[in-house]
């Protein structure tokens, strides 16, 4: 059975029109949280809860420097196409060891180049303790084999030239990318203003009703996106995720947690908690 789809060959400079660029829809338009008022308020008691934390620290340095110096100032220390694999590599596993595995895959194959032509058992031998070994191989050398026939070079730096929305589209090309991947490689590694949803801050959007109960991950990015003003996306991105690491009350148990203990004022998050949510608890059976 020839189940492939044709895929057009593509020069190098064509416009990355293949998927349709739709307008950003709002799944939730009437729900109007967050306000930008609670979205600055809650980046400034969580920055001086924790402090900016370290594990992003580069990624900030980055954007100020791009800032400074502008789209053609210093040249990145990072390409996108590191940043995208780094990406990936981060699913499911610590931060310790999904750098480690980065870091064990660039000194065994330098190149990208010597990913693509490696057997896939040795890529995965040499990402082994990331997790996931055998899926994040073949979806890494995957996404090396499509770019290669889509573009002629292992190279994604041309993303850089291109706005959220075609970015998005280019991304979407390859097979294995998810939106989260996607959200992670605008914000942290082309310096845009994206905001990804992972469950930490999943879990918190909902316990404070920043997202209707009936939410899904998808959902919550979108609206999310839509309501989290722009300039605010990257430390409040950063701070929730850590916050929802780290804060007994809102890790895992979130919504109930946050209302079991809310006589506890140690968590900045618990006033934020709504009626909307309480609602939820309450009539949460059929
Ligand atoms: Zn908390």
């Amino acid at each position: 059975m020839n189940k492939s789809r044709k895929r057009k060959q593509s020069e190098p400079n064509s416009k990355p029109n293949k998927f349709p660029i739709k307008a950003i829809e709002d799944p939730f338009p009437t729900h109007c949280r967050p306000t930008p008022q609670e979205c600055l308020s809650i980046r400034d008691q969580l920055l001086s809860l924790h402090g900016f934390p370290q594990e992003f620290a580069k990624y900030k340095d980055r954007r100020q420097q791009q800032n400074h110096n502008g789209s053609d100032g210093l040249s990145p220390e990072e390409s996108v196409l590191d940043g995208l694999v780094s990406t990936i590599l981060s699913q499911n596993t610590t931060d310790v060891n999904s750098q480690r595995a980065f870091a064990s895959l660039k000194s065994v194959f330098p190149t990208w180049d010597d990913v693509l032509a490696a057997e896939p058992k040795c890529v995965e031998d040499a990402i082994r303790c990331g997790g996931l070994a055998k899926t994040k191989a073949a979806c890494i050398k995957n996404i090396l084999s499509s770019l290669l026939k889509k573009r002629g070079k292992l190279c994604l730096e041309y993303l850089r030239d291109l706005s959220i929305d075609e970015i998005k589209a280019e991304l979407s090309y390859f097979k294995g990318i998810g939106p989260k991947t996607v959200a992670c490689v605008l914000m942290f590694h082309l310096q845009l203003d994206d905001f990804p949803v992972d469950t930490h801050i999943f879990q918190i959007a909902k316990a404070i009703g920043w997202i209707p109960a009936a939410s899904d991950l998808k959902k919550a990015y979108l609206h999310l996106n839509q309501r989290i003003p722009n300039e605010l996306k990257f430390d409040l991105n950063c701070l929730l995720f850590t916050h929802g690491k780290l804060c007994k009350k809102c890790s895992k148990k979130g919504c109930h947690q946050l209302i079991e203990e809310s006589q506890d004022n140690s968590c900045p998050l618990l006033k934020y908690r709504t009626n909307d949510c309480n609602e939820s608890l309450v009539n949460s059976g059929p």
